[in-house]
């Protein structure tokens, strides 16, 4: 029972929402080490699938590279077997799902299946401008370091990723707030400042 208790009350099951570029990955991983639970991105797991070539893999590609969303199925999914495992049961950090309201209309029902909720929404905010100004320089740093550069973050493709943010994602975040679970965050400050006011606004919301 105690261990049980215990276990609960170190639940934490979040969203991190916000547009390309916001930081969200940034902020996940960080979040993520702070408690100790895995970061969850849909993006990652979709490259992962490209790179291995599987079936999955070879539907998405194509869409990734030209910055459209991938079929809602295949990212639900994915999420759902990930669910599942041993590593996400003390929570997790979804990052870069639900990217539509049709996708977090499907991860209510599976957290339900699964005897489980989320805890709270972050959303980063961050204008447009800055938005390809970041994904620029994400580029450039990665051609610098020697390491592979994002097809999608080519400044055409991200055009595109932001018209599909504003078109299918943006109305998630309303799909939040009325649920009381929404939390935005300004994105523009420093990358510390940022994840502590996450990790301030998260630390009393693990549920018992
Ligand atoms: P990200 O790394 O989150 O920027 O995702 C890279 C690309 O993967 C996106 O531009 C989409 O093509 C695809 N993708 C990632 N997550 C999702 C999702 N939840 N729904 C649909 N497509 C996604």
């Amino acid at each position: 029972m105690l261990a049980h208790l215990i276990e609960e009350a170190s639940k934490m099951q979040m969203i991190m929402f916000g547009p390309p570029g916001a930081g969200k990955g940034t902020q996940s991983k960080r979040v993520a080490a702070h408690y100790s639970i895995p970061q969850l991105s849909t993006g990652d797991m979709l490259r992962d699938a490209v790179a291995a070539g599987t079936p999955l893999g070879m539907r998405a590609k194509d869409l990734m590279e030209r910055g459209a969303l991938v079929g809602d199925d295949i990212v639900v999914a994915c999420v759902r077997q990930r669910l599942m495992d041993a590593d996400t049961q003390r929570g997790f950090i979804l990052d870069g799902f639900p990217r539509t309201v049709a996708q977090a209309v499907e991860l209510n029902e599976v957290l339900t299946e699964i005897g489980r909720r989320l805890d709270i929404v972050i959303e980063l905010s961050v204008d447009d401008d800055e938005l390809e100004k970041r994904i620029a320089a994400r580029a450039r740093n990665a051609a610098a370091a020697g390491e592979k550069v994002r097809v999608d973050d080519d400044p055409q493709t991200v055009k595109l990723r932001l018209r599909e943010f504003y078109n299918n994602t943006q109305p998630v975040s309303e799909f939040y707030r009325s649920a009381g679970l929404l939390v935005k965050v300004d994105g523009l400050r420093d990358v510390e400042q940022v994840t502590s006011e996450i990790i301030n606004l998260t630390k009393d919301v693990r549920h018992f």
